[in-house]
């Protein structure tokens, strides 16, 4: 058996901290449920610490040329690329997803930091046109020091999503990733260092949540909060920020819709539906969850969802042929049976999985039928393996329902008519709509959501002018 071998700290000023006089958190391993390593929490002194050390690194890095900005991360990105393996087995050992996925969202993450490198080199103003002698500069300039918290579900992609586009504006940062999948937090951020980051500009602290963001957000260094995780969390943080007006980036949960006609390739949609759908054990903020299917085709599409999910071979993410892993964290696996003993008990029918396994963190991937609107699973984010299958009748009564919830990150249609593609990408309230694919997620596009999925988007040009301010210069 692998062993876990990251040597976790918080990284402050340039200086590794570890646990003599901290306390600490037990690091899980998913798979079995057994403790795997202790992390070192922030004291009220080590985030002040990071708060000096952020302002100072702010002043350094807005005044570093960008091509010097843009190498730092270009050669982080390589570095991440060389150390792929072992990082990917920092995560599934902490997180649990299979090794190759882990694997993936390092090929990701380096490919957002070639992006964005490049668009430190493209923060381009404007110069507006005035009478002779005189100027009228547009500027974007770094919006200052960024708090930053992200969960445990993307361990490496996540804590990237926070720190690329701040290093490419010239901000510093202090990030609070998940305490339940710190390693691969750790392991990033080394390579950033190594890669020669000054070490004030990133600074990385664990804690209790609550504490820590009460504490950065309350400070007048901080100007800018960015979050990814629940909207409860997501809104309590952005009432926070209000105080000193500081600038937010909020990426928040989804339920994300999937609009099912029969005039689609039901087999090739069932194929890349079901391996979406149980990517991460669904705990993905885009991942595919109520599938709304055209009444004609709604048996033949359940039959073969549940036929394709019942094949699938669940297992430790360490081992080659699992598909799919155990869920992060106790809660998840909780959660989710509650979920199927609503649904069921209103009338839903089960047609595969619908039990947690055996050891560490692990529930069935899990197909239900005929799942009323009343269910909580139909309201509430599951984040979990649980797929929601529903009949409609027309086109008008699938885009009412897919709209029915607050929230607004990610849909996906599945249908052959033109036409009907481009009204569903109209009409659909999302951030995000994938047709006749699932890819939602590329470095150069904004990724994001509306209602109360948050605002403000990551990843693309738009990741980092969210961590600039606009000024404008006129002289005579
Ligand atoms: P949670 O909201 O308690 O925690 C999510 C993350 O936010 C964790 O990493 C946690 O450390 C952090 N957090 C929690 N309270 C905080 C606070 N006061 N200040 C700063 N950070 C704080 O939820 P959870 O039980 O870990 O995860 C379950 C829910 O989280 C899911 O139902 C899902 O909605 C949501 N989630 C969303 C995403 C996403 O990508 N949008 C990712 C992971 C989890």
């Amino acid at each position: 058996m692998t062993a876990y071998d990251t040597k976790l700290g918080l990284y402050v000023g340039g200086e590794w901290l570890d646990a003599a006089g901290r306390d600490t958190h037990d690091l899980l391993n998913p798979a079995t449920g057994q403790g795997q390593a202790s992390l070192p929490l922030a004291s009220a002194a080590d985030l002040d610490r990071a708060l000096e050390a952020a302002d100072r690194g702010f002043k350094e890095w807005r005044a570093t040329a960008p091509e010097k900005r843009a190498a730092v991360m270009t050669k982080t990105a390589q570095l991440l690329r060389e150390r792929a393996n072992a990082i990917a087995q920092t995560a599934t050992l902490e997180q649990g997803k299979p090794l190759v996925e882990a694997k993936g969202e390092v090929a990701y993450a380096a490919a957002l930091l070639d992006f964005h490198a490049g668009e430190a080199l493209r923060n381009y103003g404007r110069v507006l046109p005035r009478p002779s002698g005189t100027r009228s500069l547009v500027l974007h300039q770094p919006v200052g020091p960024v708090a930053a918290f992200c969960a445990w579900n993307f361990p490496i992609l996540n804590v990237v999503r926070k720190l690329s586009p701040a290093v490419a504006a010239g901000c510093s940062i202090i990030l609070k990733p998940s305490e339940e999948t710190a390693g691969s937090a750790v392991e990033v951020l080394r390579c950033f260092q190594d890669a020669g980051l000054p070490g004030d500009v990133a600074q990385i602290v664990f804690g209790v949540p609550d504490q820590v963001s009460r504490h950065l957000l309350a400070s007048p260094v901080t100007r800018k909060l960015s979050f990814t995780g629940s909207v409860p969390v997501g809104k309590h943080l952005a009432k926070l920020a209000a105080d000193t007006m500081m600038k937010v980036t909020m990426e928040l949960g989804g339920h994300g819709p999937v609009l099912v006609f029969d005039d689609c390739d039901l087999d090739a949609t069932l194929d890349t539906l079901v391996a979406h759908k149980f990517r991460n054990a669904g705990q993905v903020c885009i991942a595919p969850t109520r599938f709304y299917v055209q009444a004609g085709i709604y048996e033949r599409f359940a039959a073969g969802f549940a036929e394709r999910t019942g094949r699938l071979k669940v297992g430790d993410g360490m081992e080659k042929t699992t598909q799919m892993g155990p869920m992060a964290n106790p809660r998840r696996p909780e959660a989710i049976a509650e979920l199927v003993a609503d649904a069921k008990g209103q009338g839903a029918r089960l047609l595969s999985g619908g039990e947690r396994g055996d050891g560490g963190f692990f529930f069935q991937p899990t197909v239900l039928a005929d799942v009323p609107d009343s269910a909580r699973a139909m309201n509430d984010e599951p984040f979990g393996p649980l797929a929601l299958l529903t009949p409609f009748d027309s086109e008008a009564d699938a885009i009412e329902r897919a709209n029915r919830l607050p929230f607004g990150l990610a849909a996906y249609c599945f249908t052959e008519n033109g036409r009907r593609q481009a009204r569903l990408g109209d009409e659909i309230e999302a951030g995000m709509v994938a047709i006749n694919n699932v890819r939602l997620s590329w470095a150069d596009s904004p990724f994001g959501g509306v209602k109360d999925s948050g605002y403000g988007s990551e990843d693309g040009p738009e990741g980092v002018a969210a961590h600039m301010v606009t000024k404008t210069v006129h002289s005579a």
